[in-house]
């Protein structure tokens, strides 16, 4: 299937979850999750109007910035390495996977040195998984706390990867306990910030994840088929 109809597919499933759930299709952001694809695929939905890509992986992210068109907002969705962050931090829109005050320290130190402000998402290990980054519910609130004090880092939301599933629904559980963490979040908040934006759902689960409040969808395969191959 082309790639733009199973864009629009997977955007007009969006705004069906959303009909089901009372909301507006409006309040929540498809995030196409392009790693692994080649520049030719993200222009096509470029062409279409589509300007939020997600990547994974620095190097790859760096390299289709500089390529490609300047107004594409490009999200970092994948684990990052504090020696890392200064190859991203002067154009990134939104880092999503901010697991430890250090990293937040460094994005703050790269961020002022380009004057300026970067939006980021807490990542939330909530089903505990040993595999997987981002930090427990309880270090969260503290993660929030540090970077609340930080100027040049801007905290807007949480995220989380749900772990795979046959069944969707199965997911509805950890995306729960994400909204509920950020509603907490939102009432403790010690240092004005407000956790509202809420980044979860991929491919197999976004429609669970929306009915449950997610923000931003990221999806990859049900935008740009497979990957060809697996770099996770
Ligand atoms: C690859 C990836 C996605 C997209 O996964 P799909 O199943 O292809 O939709 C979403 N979020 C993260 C963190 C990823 O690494």
């Amino acid at each position: 299937m082309p790639i733009l109809e199973m864009y629009r597919k997977t955007q007009e499933r969006i705004a069906e979850a959303c009909l089901r759930s009372g909301r507006d299709p409006g309040d929540v952001m498809l995030l196409a999750v392009s790693k692994t694809k080649p520049d030719e695929a993200i222009m096509e939905l470029y062409d279409a109007g589509h300007r939020d890509f997600g990547e994974n992986y620095v190097q790859e992210l760096r390299g289709k910035h500089e390529r490609l068109p300047a107004d594409i907002r490009w999200h970092m969705i994948g684990h990052l390495q504090r020696n890392k962050v200064k190859y991203i931090a002067d154009f990134v829109a939104m880092i999503h996977s901010v697991d430890s005050p250090e990293l937040a320290r460094t994005i703050e130190k790269e961020a002022a040195k380009h004057d300026r402000v970067i939006p980021v998402l807490i990542e939330v290990n909530v089903a505990g998984e040993e595999t997987k980054f981002g930090v427990s519910p309880e270090e969260a609130v503290q993660l929030a706390e540090v970077i609340g004090t930080l100027p040049h880092v801007r905290l807007e939301g949480l995220m989380t990867s749900a772990p795979p599933v046959e069944d969707p629904s199965a997911n509805r559980p950890v995306f729960r306990e994400l909204r509920q963490l950020s509603v907490d979040m939102n009432l403790k908040n010690h240092n004005n910030y407000k956790v509202d934006f809420l980044s979860m759902g991929m491919s197999s689960d976004f429609e669970v994840a929306v009915e449950e409040g997610s923000a931003c969808v990221r999806v990859g395969t049900s935008v740009f088929g497979e990957r060809e191959y697996s770099r996770t």
